[in-house]
C-alpha cells in the first residue's frame, strides 16, 4: 500500500504517484494541485528584499478576512438591521462548524439600528437600542488610526468568538470609535447602524474598510489571504489593500489587490448602491488615489462603491442565479458568478424539529445535507413537531400582543423590514375578497421594522393594522413589534405558511423562507430570488404570479399577483391544508429534504471555499 501524505498547503490527502512534488529544505513535499505548490513557495520563501531590521510585509496567512456592515452574532447584540446582518452571522456560524480559518470585522453600532415600539394605529416610534458590549465582547487593548476629514481618528475593537460545533472559532472584530482621544463628533461614529447623512456613512466605510485592515495588522491577523467584502460598504477595504501594497514599493498593484478580494453584492437596484459625491469623497477621505483612477474604479459622476468594489475584486458574485443576471444587466460585460444564500441550520430550526431531526437524519448538525433524508421520517411526527412549534408561536402572540389566535386555523406569516418593494400589504389588496376565502379560516401574524428615514416603509405598517382592524375576528391580523432574530425564530417557525410577495426582480434572494422551510414550513412566494430556484410546485410550496413581471408596469402586477394569490389559497392551499392532511404534510416534508437541504450556510460557504477563495 501506499505510504499517504498530505498536501502542506490545504492539508488534503495526496497519492504521491498522482499529485506533484518539490523538494524544500531537504525534504520531499507532495501537494495536491499546481496552485497549492505555489502558494507554498510563495509563503515560504523570504522574499529577496527581505533584510534583517526592516518591517516586513506580512506573508499570507491562509486566514479569509469577512468585512460586513452589519453581523448578527448574538440576540442580544442589537448590531444588524435585516437580511444582510443575518446572513453575515450564518457565514460566520458555518465558517466555524467547518473549521473555515476566517476573521471578520464589523462595526460596534453602540445604539444599535433602533428599537420599534408601535402605538395603536401602527405607527412606528423609534428608541436607541442601550446595549452594553461589556456584557457580550471582549475589549481588545491598542487602537490603529484612520484620517477622517483630515482629522486623526483612532478606532479600537472588541471581539467576540463565535464557536463552532467542536469549539472553532472565528473571531468577530467589532470597530469602535468611543475614545476619550477623538473629538465627540467622532466618538459617536459608530453609534447607529445606517443612520445619519452620507458624510456619516462615508466616515463609517472608512472606519470599517480603512480602519478594518489596520486594525487586522495591528492585531496580528496581517498578511490576511483573502478580503470577502460582503456588499459594497466595505469596499473601501480594497483600497487600503492598494495603499498597503503601495507602501511596500508596488504602486498601482490592482492585480494583486484584485487577487486578494472577493465580492458579493446583494442589492439588484442601481439606486440600492451606497453612492457619494466626489466633493464629499475629497473632504472626508481626502485623496486616496489621484482622481482620474478614482473615478475610473469608482464611476464618473459619483463614487458608486458597487462598482468600486467590481472593479478591484477578482471573484464576484450574486446571491441567487437570478441575481447573477440582473447584476450582468447593471454592470454588462462583467464576470459574475452565483452562490446561493443560505441560513445556518442548527440556529434556525426549532427545538421540536431539532429533536426530530436528532432521531432520524444522524449528522444533520454538522452536515446539514443530510436534511434530503427527511423523506423518511412519519408523516404523523413532522406535524406533532410542528404543532409544537405553532404552540409556541400562539403563546408569544397572546404575551406580546394580547391577542389569542386559534390552533387550527391556517396561520400565514409575513415579516421583513417593512419597505415598499417587499409589498407587505399585497395580501390586503382585495380586501373583500380576503375576507370571503378566510373567513373563519385564515389568520396572519405580521412583523417588521420600517427604516426611520423610510415614510413610505411606515405608512405600510399603519395600512396593514388599518387591514386588520377592518377585517376584525374574521380573519385575525396580528402586526407584532420589533421584529429581531429572536421573533425570526418563533414566528418562522410556528405559522403554517410563510407568504413572500417582492416586486420582481428586486428581492436578490430573500432568506427567511429557507429559515421556514428548516421548520417543514413551506413558501407562497413570487418567483423572485431564491424562490425560483426553490419552487417546485406544489412539492415545496407554491409561486404567485409569472416568473417575468408583467409588461403593465407596477399597479398590474400588483393586481395579477393578488388574484393568483387569492386563487391560489382559495383553490389549492386550503383544500390541501383543511381536506388532505396527508398531502399538506408530504409538502411540509419537501420543504425540509429538497429546500433546507441546499439553501443552508455550510452548502454556501464551501462553495465560498471552492470558488471564490481557493480560486
Ligand atoms: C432572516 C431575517 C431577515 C431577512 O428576511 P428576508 O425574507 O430575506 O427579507 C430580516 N430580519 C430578520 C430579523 C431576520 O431574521
Amino acid at each position: 500500500m501506499e505510504k499517504s501524505y498530505r498536501d502542506p498547503v490545504c492539508g488534503m490527502p495526496v497519492e504521491p504517484s498522482r499529485g506533484c512534488s518539490a523538494q524544500h529544505a531537504g525534504r520531499l513535499l507532495y501537494f495536491c494541485s499546481d496552485y497549492c505548490r505555489r502558494e507554498f513557495f510563495r509563503t515560504a520563501e523570504p522574499s529577496p528584499s527581505e533584510q534583517p531590521g526592516v518591517v516586513r510585509e506580512a506573508r499570507p496567512a491562509r486566514r479569509i478576512a469577512y468585512f460586513s456592515m452589519e453581523v448578527a452574532v448574538d440576540p442580544g447584540m442589537p448590531t444588524y438591521a435585516g437580511g444582510l446582518g443575518v446572513l453575515a452571522g450564518d457565514t460566520l456560524r458555518s465558517a466555524a462548524d467547518l473549521r473555515v480559518p476566517m476573521v471578520a470585522v464589523s462595526l460596534l453600532h453602540r445604539k444599535g439600528h433602533f428599537q420599534q415600539l408601535l402605538d395603536a394605529d401602527g405607527a412606528q416610534v423609534e428608541r436607541p437600542v442601550g446595549w452594553s458590549p461589556e456584557e457580550f465582547l471582549e475589549p481588545l487593548p491598542g487602537s490603529v488610526e484612520v484620517e477622517i476629514e483630515r482629522r486623526r481618528v483612532q478606532v479600537r475593537a472588541w471581539k467576540r468568538d463565535v464557536r463552532g460545533l467542536d469549539g472553532y472559532t472565528v473571531p468577530v472584530l467589532f470597530l469602535d470609535t468611543d475614545l476619550p482621544e477623538n473629538s465627540s463628533e467622532d466618538r459617536r461614529l459608530t453609534d447607529v447602524l445606517y443612520g445619519g447623512d452620507e458624510r456619516y456613512r462615508l466616515s463609517q466605510e472608512i472606519v470599517l474598510g480603512i480602519g478594518g485592515v489596520r486594525m487586522l495588522g495591528a492585531l496580528g491577523y496581517g498578511g490576511i489571504w483573502k478580503v470577502h467584502l460582503n456588499e459594497g460598504h466595505a469596499a473601501l477595504a480594497a483600497l487600503e489593500l492598494l495603499r498597503e501594497a503601495a507602501a511596500f514599493g508596488r504602486e498601482r498593484d490592482f492585480e494583486g489587490v484584485r487577487r486578494r478580494c472577493v465580492f458579493t453584492t446583494h442589492t439588484p437596484v442601481e439606486a440600492g448602491h451606497d453612492r457619494f459625491d466626489y466633493p464629499l469623497v475629497r473632504r472626508v477621505l481626502g485623496e486616496p488615489l489621484p482622481d482620474e483612477v478614482l473615478r475610473a474604479l469608482g464611476g464618473e459622476e459619483r463614487l458608486n462603491l458597487t462598482l468600486l468594489a467590481l472593479n478591484l475584486s477578482g471573484y464576484v458574485n450574486g446571491v441567487a442565479r437570478k441575481h447573477e443576471e440582473v447584476s450582468k444587466r447593471l454592470f454588462p460585460g462583467r464576470d459574475i458568478q452565483t452562490i446561493n444564500n443560505g441560513v445556518h441550520s442548527l440556529s434556525w430550526t426549532g427545538d421540536t424539529f431539532r429533536a426530530l431531526f436528532d432521531r432520524y437524519l444522524p449528522h444533520w448538525r454538522e452536515d446539514p445535507a443530510m436534511l434530503r433524508k427527511a423523506l423518511s421520517i412519519p408523516l404523523g411526527e413532522i406535524w406533532e413537531a410542528h404543532s409544537g412549534a405553532k404552540a409556541v408561536l400562539l403563546k408569544a402572540v397572546r404575551e406580546l400582543a394580547g391577542r389569542q389566535l386559534r390552533p387550527d386555523a391556517l396561520t400565514i406569516g409575513f415579516a421583513r423590514r417593512s419597505t415598499e418593494y417587499k409589498r407587505p400589504d399585497l395580501v390586503f389588496f382585495a380586501l373583500e375578497r380576503l375576507r370571503r376565502i378566510g373567513r373563519g379560516q385564515i389568520q396572519l401574524v405580521s412583523a417588521g421594522k420600517a427604516h426611520p428615514q423610510d415614510r413610505r416603509g411606515k405608512q405600510l405598517i399603519r395600512q396593514i393594522v388599518a387591514a386588520g382592524r377592518a377585517l376584525g375576528e374574521e380573519v385575525p391580523v396580528v402586526y407584532l413589534a420589533d421584529y429581531d432574530t429572536a421573533l425570526a425564530r418563533t414566528l418562522t417557525a410556528g405559522v403554517d405558511l410563510w407568504l413572500n410577495t417582492p416586486l420582481r426582480p428586486l428581492e436578490a434572494s430573500g432568506t427567511s423562507g429557507m429559515k421556514a422551510a428548516h421548520n417543514g414550513v413551506p413558501s407562497l412566494s413570487v418567483l423572485d430570488g431564491w424562490w425560483i430556484e426553490g419552487c417546485v410546485e406544489g412539492v415545496t410550496g407554491w409561486s404567485i404570479g409569472p416568473a417575468e413581471p408583467p409588461a403593465g408596469g407596477r399597479a398590474e402586477a400588483d393586481s395579477l399577483d393578488a388574484g393568483d394569490l387569492y386563487d391560489k389559497l382559495e383553490r389549492t392551499i386550503l383544500p390541501m391544508y383543511f381536506g388532505s392532511r396527508g398531502g399538506w404534510i408530504s409538502v411540509m416534508q419537501h420543504a425540509i429534504a429538497l429546500n433546507a437541504s441546499f439553501f443552508n450556510s455550510h452548502r454556501m460557504v464551501q462553495e465560498y471555499v471552492t470558488d471564490a477563495y481557493l480560486a
